[in-house]
């Protein structure tokens, strides 16, 4: 059982299995919706996730057709980012976890578009945009 919250603690969930597929995600719209060099995101199943409270606080986003994000509308606090049309799973940005899920970052993502300021010191796998994409 792993416990995560928002930064202001209106929104406390919690996951009742799995965090998979934990990726370091460098793309423009991750920068920007977490105002740092990359996201850090795995996978949960919908099945797992249980909020806690907050349902009213969490506010949603549809950053481009394929995904929704969604953030406390109070503190700001990104939470999850949500594939369009997949009701299996979602990713949930792992700086909100209280807990260790266990599972380590296996790879970094859209790396062709990381900020130029931060360099990739680590040797998880690099894919210029995620596995199974054209190489840029
Ligand atoms: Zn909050
Ligand atoms: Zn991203």
């Amino acid at each position: 059982m792993l416990t995560g919250s928002c930064l202001c603690q209106a929104v406390r969930y919690q996951i009742d299995g799995p965090v998979d597929d934990v990726s370091h995600c460098h793309c423009s719209q991750c920068r920007k919706a977490h105002g740092a060099a990359f996201a850090s995101y795995g996978h949960v199943r919908y099945a797992h996730f249980r909020l806690l409270s907050g349902a009213e606080a969490v506010a949603r986003y549809q950053a481009s057709p394929q995904a929704t994000r969604t953030f406390c509308r109070h503190c700001g606090s990104n939470l999850q980012w949500c594939p369009t049309g997949n009701a299996e799973y979602f990713a949930l940005a792992l700086g909100t976890l209280d807990d260790d899920p266990g599972v380590r970052p296996q790879r970094h993502l859209f790396v062709a578009s990381k900020a130029p300021w931060y360099a990739i010191e680590d040797r998880l796998a690099q894919f210029a945009e995620y596995p199974g994409a054209d190489q840029a």
